[in-house]
């Protein structure tokens, strides 16, 4: 399998998309609105390739009118399929993972050069895209409420009921994976749904969504928006049958959609951005360490919300491993996304390259020290924005590149001299999405994890991550879970029904019956 550099992948695309998307024309492309697919009526959008910073296709915003349809159309197939049973529900969703799993490798391709994630990595995420219908399908009829055993005559029992229609809006940096994560839970709780992925990563959103389709779903109950945030996505927001907003994505704009919501007096849940360390120990095993440490921060070339950005190392250990770490670090192939021995692939586009050479360039100045990587493109014929994967020794916790969420392959190392330190240098900061520590001794693993303020935490190990968990932040990386039972919850309102079993009336003061 090659892509040719001259195209920057529009032939590889052309050929994934019409195939994947049963179509002729990739001008056809748009989004997916009640079962067919509406070439956009806004603003022209083009893909670039971060690889080869070429353009590789141009689509259109969707615009006001085509959201409007998606609402209206959600709304009628979410009640069309609410009224099937649980138990059909739950097979057709089973059947929605099966669909997934058969396309697997195309869709892992289109994510690739549309990503610029390495294929290895690609795999990986759209087999826990099936693995996520799979796991609700089972859900669908097991999600029960509750008999409380209430002190009156009364008969009281909760049920969770489908929110109706939800609109779902997601970031460029895992968008298959993202797209799975929230649709999944959300047909499965009984709802319709609006997801407006990334407008610079909308193609393989778009192609779960026909799969989802093809798979038996009803039309409309899933539609994929394709557009600009401040176009289609608040349009989404602005609906009236819109009845929660599930955002994935930076601070900065989390903030602007829960005010969005707010506004139409709805809830919204934020999974946002990190900052998160991870912690080694002396008594840590130290291969081990020093491969989680690179892991960490440098698959997806650190364009991952639970980067482990921050490394923080006992002082005692502290020259010995940034030494190591760095040393395995400069023997990482970097590359293009799609050759098979890449483990480190590009910044997926210009503004995030800009964004990630300005904070590494300021920690340089407030006098951190460049121990292996580079600052600016890497050099060696390809044009695409490719950043070498850096560690940076003798940083401050409050620099910078500490405390900002940089979103590329840069690590910070931190040294301390006891846990107290470690624990109050990885609370240091505005975010609480994930962590980790490295040790030994299974006491001081507790410790660490009931005291780092975070949303996950991992021991001796880093960013294992499974549909059955929940995952979601603490402070500025947001509120609310997804994932497992909680993000399942999410998409519910729960509902208390009062039944009299007292054979007569009980008295009602003041009351009678005429
Ligand atoms: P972003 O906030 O720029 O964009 C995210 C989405 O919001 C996109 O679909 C975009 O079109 C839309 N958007 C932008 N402005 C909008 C507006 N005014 N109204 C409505 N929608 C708008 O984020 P990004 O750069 O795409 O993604 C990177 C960020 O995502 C990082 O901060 C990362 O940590 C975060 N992220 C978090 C998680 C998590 O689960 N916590 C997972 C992945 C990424």
């Amino acid at each position: 399998m090659t892509i040719s550099m001259q195209d920057h992948g529009a032939h590889k695309v052309t050929q994934l998309l019409c195939k994947l998307l049963a179509i002729t024309d990739i001008n056809q492309f748009g989004s997916f609105i009640d079962g067919q697919l509406c070439a956009g009526e806004g603003e022209q959008i083009d893909l670039v390739n971060a690889a080869t910073g070429g353009i590789f296709m141009s689509y259109r915003d969707a615009g006001a009118e085509q959201v409007q349809q998606a609402a209206v159309a959600a709304e009628l197939a979410q009640q069309q399929w609410w009224d099937k049973s649980a138990a059909e529900r739950g097979r057709l969703m089973y059947a929605c993972g099966q669909a997934v799993r058969e396309d697997q490798e195309d869709l892992a391709w289109l994510e690739s050069i549309t990503a610029g994630k390495p294929i290895r990595d690609c795999r990986i995420e759209v087999a826990k895209v099936a693995e996520m219908f799979e796991y609700y399908a089972g859900w669908c009829d097991k999600l029960t409420g509750q008999v409380l055993p209430v002190p009156t005559s009364h008969m009281t029992y909760t049920r969770h009921e489908p929110i109706g229609v939800v609109t779902q809006i997601t970031p460029w940096n895992a968008p298959a994976f993202t797209c799975g994560w929230q649709i999944a839970p959300a047909i499965c709780a009984g709802n319709g749904v609006l997801l407006k992925p990334s407008e610079l990563t909308p193609l393989s959103s778009t192609v779960i969504g026909y799969l989802l389709h093809q798979a038996g779903l009803p039309s409309g109950l899933v539609n994929i928006l394709n557009g600009y945030g401040h176009t289609t996505a608040s349009q989404a927001i602005a609906q009236p049958q819109t009845g929660k907003v599930i955002f994935v994505g930076s601070p900065q704009t989390g903030s602007k959609i829960a005010q969005a919501a707010a506004l139409r007096t709805i809830p919204s849940v934020l999974e946002l951005g990190g900052k998160s360390a991870n912690i080694i120990f002396a008594d840590a095993d130290l291969d081990r360490a020093v491969i989680g440490a690179q892991v960490a921060i440098f698959s997806a070339a650190g364009q991952s919300c639970v980067s482990g950005s921050r490394l923080l190392v006992q002082a005692s250990i502290y020259d010995q491993v940034v030494q190591r770490v760095a040393a395995a670090t400069s023997k990482l192939k970097l590359g293009l996304p799609w050759l098979e021995d890449t483990t480190v692939g590009p910044i997926q586009n210009a503004r995030q390259f800009q964004h990630v050479q300005a904070i590494l360039a300021s920690g340089l100045e407030a006098g951190a020290e460049m121990v292996t990587g580079g600052l600016g493109l890497v050099s060696g014929g390809e044009q695409g924005y490719f950043q070498a994967p850096t560690v940076l020794a003798g940083v401050k916790n409050h620099m910078a590149v500490a405390q900002e969420e940089i979103f590329g392959p840069v690590l910070s190392v931190i040294p301390f001299a006891d846990e107290e330190e470690a624990i109050s240098i990885a609370n240091a900061t505005r975010f609480g999405l994930a962590g980790a520590v490295w040790t030994g001794d299974v006491g001081r693993a507790h410790r660490m994890a009931a005291q780092v303020k975070a949303g996950t935490f991992w021991v001796n190990s880093y960013k294992a991550i499974n549909v059955m968990a929940p995952f979601g932040g603490f402070g500025d990386s947001g509120y609310g879970r997804s994932s497992g039972y909680e993000g399942l919850i999410e998409y519910t309102q729960t509902k208390s029904v009062w039944i009299e079993t007292a054979a007569a009336p009980a008295a009602q003061f003041g009351y009678s019956a005429g």
